[in-house]
């Protein structure tokens, strides 16, 4: 029975361009998860989209004197040229500014407010009198009251990762003007979530296979206790709320954004014509994944879940396979002082594949793990030209020289082939179980291990030499040496899917490698082959104090 799988991926910021940390974090793991269960024939529903409120987008709107739909549009639009180019494949990649997602936050705001789940009451928003305006909570800095980090925003403290009111602070500024707010008392709507506490503790406690931080994580956040958050604002840029008297006021951003997995599954189903296909994903059996950030996590394990347990009918997440942080040469990515390498910049000058390699290889899984561009050229030039490309590039050139570029007639085996053969198969169950568990890093180490195992072989066996000897064993020793590789570029496939396709076809299988599925894939004696070229190119070294001089200085985006 194929498994409905859903693949929830974190919402951007439509702010600015991607880059490397977003990659990392979320979209790749993302989606090799959802090419790995595809091959296997599941039912996989993979979205995500531009979050265009948000204060975020009213900030940069400010800065560059455009309307906060202007600065949207403008990066939603980079975000879809830039997964096309990487190859994240999404099933639809929409944004929170449609008609479709204010319906469904609505609807899901009606039924916890008729079921009492969100009430009205009001509350201390704080105002700045020098700039004259409400502040959104993100324009607010204050001492966190948890860690005492002091420079904890309105929303949430960068140090310990707790969501906060503004109110929670202490010794509260403007970011602005860095003047002292008062508060002032307006009415707003609250989401009852410490009505969520017991249930959450007990749905936490049994997530055993979840990673450990996100489960550590969210049981020190709801052994704090939960209490009720105020879910609209005083602000004109978002969904509006579905209340009288609320007209001047609208949701705030963390309680809609949440809901657009689900909007834009219905926005899939509608789409494709069968307006309740989305239920396959969100009701009876199914397995809701979230790949988000490490600072996304009490989103997607408290909010999210609280409001879906309100809501009812609906599945929770199954996982929340959140990554910590990704470095860049040694020190904390930051956007602001330029210290980042750019999405639309790599994909300018590289190939997809070499980046899709290092980020999944170092990914960071359990802990923060670093970019630099020395080890970005070393894993491009030692492990992906010199271990992979060049290994399938001799088979593949030897075999169209001196066997009429069709795959050798292997005859009975010998034990040693015989041994890499069966150490391939073997080597595909342990990356079918590594994927499954979300285990991305230990994955592509085990499938390139079998790249070494190959190199091995051959120079053990060594065709070329043998070949005026003894043809029929040249030719069980290339034979060998293809059908491995042909369970290499199955297995790196959900990681390097256009060099997996490629190699598909020089190894003589016509059409898209995703109807091959996630088999052990042999080709036939006498299969022809085409004229391969290099999988991968070797690159300079000069490009690191190339790359190195973008970092840090201005041009910031
Ligand atoms: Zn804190
Ligand atoms: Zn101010």
């Amino acid at each position: 029975m194929p498994e409905n799988i859903l693949v929830a991926v974190a919402w951007p910021y439509a702010n600015g361009p991607l880059h490397l940390g977003h990659i990392a974090g979320a979209y790749l793991p993302a989606d090799i998860f959802a090419r790995y269960h595809r091959l296997k024939g599941n039912n996989v529903l993979m979205v995500s989209g531009s979050d265009e409120h948000g204060t975020p987008i009213t900030l940069k709107a400010e800065q560059e004197g455009i309307s906060p739909a202007e600065v949207a549009d403008k990066y939603h639009r980079e975000f879809l040229q830039c997964w096309g180019k990487l190859g994240i494949s999404f099933d639809l990649f929409t944004n929170t500014d449609t008609k479709n997602h204010a319906a469904v936050a609505h609807d899901i705001f009606l039924k916890l407010l008729e079921k009492g789940y969100i009430y009205k009451d009001s509350m201390p928003q704080a105002y700045c009198p020098n700039c004259k305006r409400f502040l959104p909570d993100r324009y607010i800095e204050g001492t966190c009251p948890f860690c005492a980090y002091t420079g904890a925003r309105g929303d949430q403290c960068d140090q310990c990762g707790r969501t906060l009111n503004p109110s929670d602070l202490s010794n509260v500024h403007c970011r602005i003007c860095s003047g002292v707010p008062r508060f002032e008392t307006t009415e707003h709507f609250f989401l009852k979530l410490s009505a969520f506490e017991e249930q959450l503790k007990s749905w936490v406690a049994s997530k055993d296979y979840w990673r450990q931080n996100v489960q550590n994580f969210t049981l020190a956040f709801l052994e704090g206790g939960l209490k009720d958050r105020a879910i609209t604002r005083d602000i004109e840029w978002g969904v509006s709320v579905p209340q009288p008297g609320f007209e001047n006021k609208r949701i705030y951003v963390w309680f809609e954004a949440v809901i657009g997995y689900l909007s834009a599954s219905k926005e899939w189903a509608a789409s494709s014509g069968k307006a309740d296909a989305w239920k396959a994903w969100w009701t009876g059996q199914n397995k809701a994944y979230y790949f988000i950030g490490k600072d996304n996590i009490p989103f997607h394990t408290i909010i999210w879940p609280a409001m879906l347990l309100g809501y009812g009918g609906l599945s929770l997440p199954y996982d929340v396979p959140a990554n910590e942080f990704l470095t860049i040469e040694g020190k904390k990515l930051s956007t602001s002082r330029n210290w980042a390498v750019w999405l639309p910049d790599y994909l300018e000058r590289y190939d997809p594949d070499p980046l899709r390699y290092y980020l999944s290889i170092n990914m960071p899984e359990t802990g923060d793990t670093d970019f630099s561009w020395y080890e970005f050229l070393r894993k491009n030039n030692d492990e992906l030209v010199a271990t992979y490309g060049n290994l399938v590039h001799r088979v593949l050139t030897f075999t169209n020289r001196n066997f009429e570029a069709a795959v050798p007639d292997p005859g009975e085996l010998d034990e040693m082939s015989k041994g890499l053969l069966d150490k391939a198969k073997a080597r595909m169950g342990e990356v079918d179980k590594l994927l499954y568990g979300c285990h991305f890093k230990e994955s592509i180490k085990t499938a390139m291990s079998l790249a070494q195992d190959v190199n091995r072989y051959l120079d053990d066996t060594a065709p070329w030499k043998m070949l005026k000897q003894d043809r029929r064993q040249a030719g069980r020793a290339v034979y060998t040496a293809i059908a491995a590789i042909s369970v290499l570029k199955t297995m790196l496939y959900p990681f390097l899917p256009f060099t997996s396709q490629k190699l598909h076809n020089y190894l003589g299988f016509e059409g898209d490698i995703r109807d091959a599925g996630w088999t052990v894939q042999f080709p036939g004696a006498g299969q022809k082959l085409p004229q391969p070229e290099a999988l991968f190119v070797k690159l300079e070294s000069k490009i690191i104090d190339e790359e190195m001089a973008h970092l840090g200085g201005g041009g910031a985006a």
